[in-house]
């Protein structure tokens, strides 16, 4: 019986009913992360949206946060496929106790070996970059025995570790760099790679010298042309003539060059196409490794929804190059001969042969292709390197590169562009970083992976330690006696970290 009477009772309307709602996202997965306030680990949900990949997590203390982490959502479900299978190192670091990210490293946990190990020689710098990761400033200086220590424990948890990298602060301007670049060529590492702002090799003479007899090669800050860049980012409007005047005194010494740019949005994301034709045209540069401007250290403010990603950057390198790199990964190989640019994805079906999750052996499948498309698609390959030019050649078997072409000219004429992105502490996935393969090498034999040592506090925890071990090492030089070296120890279980 109805209520309603229509001509003496009070008009009634009725009460809508409740609509369940659709969420406006897809819920992807459900990984760890940790709380950009406090450090605490959580969990995080990734969500797909608008063909956009978000994190959205919420700290007991600290409220929801959300990040944008990846700018192309069908590319991010992608990659799935190109995931290979981790090759597990001869020996861990440390043990199982608190779980990961508060156990490197590394601990069993992890999934990948170290294809390349990061050593910070120093904690001093000759800039002040207003963006720096590594908060550069006057603390430590390693010593000689503290470096053999890192290169022989790499040895043993490695067997033949492939790629050192020496970085800082700045590593130049530690008086033993040459010694440790010697050391681990000592030790029959291969790659030995300086990463440097330029500003010494723009100036010493004698400097420039040693690096061409000892033969690393450089790993080179480069953020674009315009002194805006230059004056936001670096804090120098003005560094731009002398980077171009270490550039050309490498090229004369015959040292090959990866050009790193940090890449900030507003900043110089338009500076990608006339970097990239930059390298193509100058002798040194082997290649480019792209790095969207990583959000922790000494940072500039920035919203983290915004956050440049690599699809971003993968679809400025399409526009500002007038595709002349086609890519979909976060690495692309290309041979320069003169103006021609011919990048080796359209010529050899490298994401067929890399694609682990159908496994589909083609036709014209040949193992030793895949395995040469393996080493350049792997983060230990070495732009201009001997051994990613004959991977290249061995890949390219159909290229039609000229047959009297030796490797040594392919390295000459071969351009790698690599996108890296690392994760800060709004996109931390635990998922992505018990993969990882760069880690951080420290006295004592720990490793810790690249994006757990900047984002969970083992940077500032092992800082603490280094600088206080500086006054022992003061004393060593001075009294000309060997130093004892002192491990580095973490205590992450005690309470969430706030670096
Ligand atoms: S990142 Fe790797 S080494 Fe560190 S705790 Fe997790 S699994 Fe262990
Ligand atoms: S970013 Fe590099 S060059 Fe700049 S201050 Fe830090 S260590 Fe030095």
């Amino acid at each position: 019986m109805s209520n309603f009477h229509a001509e003496s009772g009070p008009t009634l309307v009725a009460e809508p009913k409740p609509q369940k709602k659709d969420a406006d996202y897809v819920f992807h997965e459900l990984t760890r992360s940790i709380c950009p306030e406090c450090r605490k680990v959580i969990d995080a949900k990734i969500l797909l949206r608008d063909n956009k990949v978000y994190m959205a997590k919420r700290c007991p203390d600290h409220g929801a946060f959300e990040a944008l982490v990846y700018g192309d959502a069908e590319m991010y479900l992608s990659f799935s496929k190109y995931n290979k299978p981790g090759t597990i190192p001869l020996a861990f670091g440390t043990e199982i106790k608190g779980g990961c990210p508060l156990d490197c490293g590394l601990c069993p946990d992890h999934q990948q070996h170290a294809c390349l190990g990061i050593i910070e020689v120093n904690s001093n710098c000759n800039m002040n970059c207003p963006l720096c990761f590594a908060s550069a400033r006057p603390g430590f200086s390693l010593t000689m025995e503290e470096v053999e220590a890192m290169l022989d424990d790499f040895i043993r948890t490695e067997g033949s570790p492939e790629v050192i990298q020496f970085s800082g602060g700045e590593p130049t301007i530690h008086p033993q760099i040459m010694d440790f670049v010697r050391a681990a060529k000592d030790r029959g590492i291969p790659f030995t790679m300086i990463n440097t702002n330029g500003k010494r090799i723009a100036h010493d003479d004698r400097f420039l010298a040693e690096l061409k007899e000892v033969g690393p090669s450089l790993y080179f800050q480069f953020d674009g042309f315009d002194s805006e860049t230059y004056r936001i980012i670096r804090g120098e409007p003005d560094i731009l003539a002398e980077k171009l005047l270490a550039l050309d005194r490498l090229a004369a010494m015959g040292l090959s060059v990866t050009l790193v740019p940090a890449i900030e949005r507003g900043v110089n994301e338009h500076e990608i196409g006339k970097i990239i034709d930059f390298a193509i045209k100058h002798p040194a540069v082997r290649g480019i490794n792209f790095q969207p401007a990583f959000h922790a250290g000494r940072h500039m403010q920035h919203d983290p929804m915004q956050r440049i990603t690599i699809p971003d950057i993968v679809k400025m390198i399409e526009e500002q190059t007038e595709k002349k790199f086609p890519t979909c990964n976060s690495v692309t190989y290309a041979f320069i001969d003169g103006e021609q640019v011919t990048p080796l994805s359209r010529i050899v079906n490298v994401y067929e042969y890399l694609d682990y999750i159908t496994n589909r052996v083609m036709p014209d499948f040949s193992l030793e292709i895949k395995k040469a498309l393996e080493g350049l698609w792997s983060s230990s390959s070495v732009s201009g390197s001997q051994k990613s030019a004959e991977q290249f050649s061995v890949s390219c078997q159909a290229c039609g590169l000229p047959e009297s072409l030796t490797v040594g000219d392919i390295a000459q004429n071969m351009l790698m562009i690599m996108l890296t992105d690392f994760m800060d502490p709004w996109t931390f996935n635990q998922k992505n970083l018990m993969k990882c393969c760069k880690e951080f090498l420290l006295p004592g034999g720990k490793q810790v992976p690249f994006c757990s040592y900047n984002t969970v506090g083992y940077r500032e925890q092992a800082r603490a330690q280094l600088d206080a071990m500086e006054p022992e090492r003061r004393r060593s030089r001075h009294e000309n006696t060997p130093y004892v070296v002192k491990p580095i120890e973490f205590d992450m279980t005690s309470k969430p970290h706030r670096p």
